[in-house]
């Protein structure tokens, strides 16, 4: 049998980014409690091949837009998640003023639909608002400490700028708006030029090529399991009433990189060298999120650790590196290739 919403009801929902990495996992999962999902993307770093097993299903539709452009959605909408942003630095670096306009007048976009059918808004933020973080683990209360005028900002500051347009609008009764702070989260489906960290490694202990690590190593990040994240989206969406505050939602193990590249190299049993690059501008040292609120708020907690998820994703990559599809191909960047994706 179905599952559907705590209310019981299936609900149209529109997800922006659907085709991405999680964006499909999410469409997924909502496809499987029984809402009608309607996928928005533009294709930029998402991929037709991510939602393709989706297309015959009677409930899903897909259309083709960037969230720049004025949008045209005919049907009425009872929620929105927007996930649509290029979401790995050298993705998001390629064409900054269109990372930026994404995370502002794309929120706008959406959060104008969202308006018109009074539909609840989930806005896919990050941990990245919190910059270099002067407090760990990162509490939502943190305020952050970001470079607004670095590589970074397009992002870090397109972000921030979004989750304010979503408590603006929340606070002037306009839309029912949630804020997710997405902490790195991996999975099935990251592109094999996503250029982030565990597909980068994964790929290259995989093909036999030196594991790239930037800096010493010594930076940290907490990693969380696809299917965890996703849950956690569902979770603030249903969950009532609003919270009307941030939700982190990550996994708050704690690895350093070099630790990460060791744990990978075994599990491939690669005899793949480090390869030590320099560190990128801005690039955290730290980060580990405090998940407090969304236990106590959402009753919402990880359960994959990092070898049930590597494993599974390892498992991914290799079937997918053997076969000839999409998940491979160079790119889709408006501008510039990215630099700093697996060769
Ligand atoms: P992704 O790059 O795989 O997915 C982003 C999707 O948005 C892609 O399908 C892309 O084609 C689409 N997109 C980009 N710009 C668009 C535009 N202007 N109009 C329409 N579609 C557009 O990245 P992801 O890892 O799946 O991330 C999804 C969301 O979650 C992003 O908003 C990202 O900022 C956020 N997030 C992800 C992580 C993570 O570790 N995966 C961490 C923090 C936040
Ligand atoms: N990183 C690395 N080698 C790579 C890709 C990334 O050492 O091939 C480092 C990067 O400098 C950062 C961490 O891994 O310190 C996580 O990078 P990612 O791009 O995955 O995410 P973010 O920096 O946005 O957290």
């Amino acid at each position: 049998m179905l599952e559907r919403t705590r209310d019981g009801k299936s609900k149209t929902v529109l997800v922006a980014g659907g085709a991405g990495f999680v964006g499909s996992h999410l469409c997924d999962l909502l496809l499987g409690q029984g809402h009608r999902v309607i996928c928005l993307d533009n294709y930029l770093t998402g991929t037709q091949a991510n939602v393709r097993p989706l297309e015959n299903h009677p409930s899903f539709a897909s259309i083709e837009a960037d969230i720049c452009e004025p949008l045209r959605i005919d049907e009425r909408v009872d929620q929105i998640y927007n996930l649509a942003c290029a979401a790995s630095p050298p993705h998001y670096q390629a064409d900054p003023v269109h990372t930026m306009m994404t995370c502002v007048v794309g929120t706008r976009n959406l959060l104008a639909v969202a308006e018109r059918d009074q539909a609840s808004f989930l806005q896919a933020s990050t941990s990245e608002i919190y910059g270099e973080p002067e407090a760990h683990p990162q509490v939502e209360d943190y305020r952050g400490n970001v470079n607004c005028t670095g590589p970074r900002a397009c992002y870090d500051e397109g972000k921030r700028a979004a989750e304010a347009l979503c408590f603006d609008v929340l606070r002037e009764g306009r839309v029912d708006a949630r804020v997710a702070r997405i902490f790195n989260t991996y999975g099935p489906r990251m592109r094999a030029d996503d250029g982030r960290i565990v597909s980068n490694l994964i790929v290259q202990a995989l093909s036999g090529k030196p594991l790239t690590v930037y800096g010493t190593g010594q930076q940290t990040r907490s990693f969380c399991y696809v299917s965890d994240l996703v849950a956690g989206l569902t979770a603030l969406m249903e969950v009532d009433p609003n919270p009307r505050l941030p939700v982190n939602l990550g996994n708050p193990e704690e690895f350093t990189i070099l630790e990460l590249a060791e744990r990978v190299a075994d599990m491939v049993q690669t005899s793949s060298a480090l390869e030590f690059r320099p560190l990128p501008t801005d690039d955290p040292t730290r980060r580990r999120p405090d998940v407090t609120r969304a236990r106590t708020l959402l009753g919402w907690a990880p359960k994959v650790g990092l070898a049930t998820g590597l494993d599974a994703t390892i498992g991914w990559f290799a079937a997918t590196l053997r076969d000839t599809h999409d998940y491979g191909r160079a790119p889709a960047t408006r501008r510039t290739e990215p630099a700093g994706a697996a060769r």
